[in-house]
């Protein structure tokens, strides 16, 4: 009788553990398929610049008795080359701030340098654009984390809204510090007046290798991987990255970052997070 009683009490607990192994396992076998999906968009993605590589330079090889088309050929191995450079940066990029923790040499990191340095990167490209980039409000405003990774956030919004903006349109930066109950927020925002975010691509456009159009995205060098680094950024150091947008009329990126004196504020008043 006693060992059917206990049994009765055990039975609901094994059951509910059973339920916890199974949930388990599925959660393993979906981590396990996102990776094979990523290993898999990899491989694809290096197949393509390094196929055509290939074929270019056999096609080099047999017109060599004609300098005009070698020199064109040479021109698409550069152009190549340099998608495969971007490419492999832009993995090396990812898988750091997938696996360091950004918070172990973190700083008060001036918002206006990050600003500047994003415009700096893009200057260039938008220079032949014909696009203006304006920034404001980001005097006196610090976020707390490292800067490395916040620049890298940063610098992949703008050069998305140059990217993805016709010629002669305007790229703001505008920055300000937004009160939050667990401490204050810097709140920097990208507003691009480009091809805009269809409503169902924009939950997807922060997966990695995700691109609307992906011939567009190749293009301009993208890789598909510049979202999924700023989302992480973002997650890691406190914060999120959330997208506003209008098909044709253009987008906002918001980047939310623990601002530097709240950030200090919180981990002496809870010294063990240090
Ligand atoms: P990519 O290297 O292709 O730019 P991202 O991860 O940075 O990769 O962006 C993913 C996709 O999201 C892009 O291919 C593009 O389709 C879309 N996208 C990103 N930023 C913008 C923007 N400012 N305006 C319109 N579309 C954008």
């Amino acid at each position: 009788g006693e060992a059917l009683a206990v049994s009765a009490r055990v039975a609901p607990l094994g059951s509910r553990l059973v339920l916890l192994l199974v949930e388990d396992l599925t959660e393993a076998r979906r981590i396990e398929a996102v990776r094979r999906d990523f290993v898999a968009n990899v491989s694809h993605e290096l197949k393509t610049p390094v196929g055509a590589l290939s074929l270019l330079s056999e096609a080099v090889m047999d017109a060599s008795d004609d300098p005009e088309a070698v020199e064109r050929f040479a021109g698409r191995m550069q152009i190549e080359a340099t998608r495969l450079t971007n490419l492999v940066q832009e993995l090396i990029d990812l898988s750091r701030v997938q696996n360091d923790d950004p918070l172990e040499d973190a700083e008060p990191v001036r918002v206006d340098e990050l600003v500047a340095e994003a415009i700096d990167r893009c200057r260039h490209q938008a220079g032949t654009k014909q696009i203006t980039m304006a920034a404001g409000g980001t005097a006196d405003l610090h976020v707390w984390g490292n800067r490395g990774q916040l620049a890298a956030a940063l610098g992949n919004l703008v050069e998305n809204a140059v990217n993805y903006s016709p010629a002669r349109t305007r790229v703001g930066i505008a920055a300000r510090r937004v009160t939050a109950p667990g401490g204050d927020l810097i709140e920097v925002a990208v507003t691009d007046q480009g091809i805009g975010i269809s409503e169902k691509d924009k939950e997807r456009v922060f997966e990695r290798f995700y691109r609307v159009d992906p011939a567009r995205s190749r293009a301009t060098g993208g890789t598909g991987l510049g979202l999924a680094i700023v989302k992480h950024v973002a997650a890691s150091h406190g914060g999120e990255v959330t997208v506003w947008s209008a098909e044709g009329q253009g987008s906002t990126f918001t980047l939310r970052l623990p601002e530097a004196g709240a950030a200090r504020d919180r981990a002496q008043q809870h010294p063990d997070l240090d």
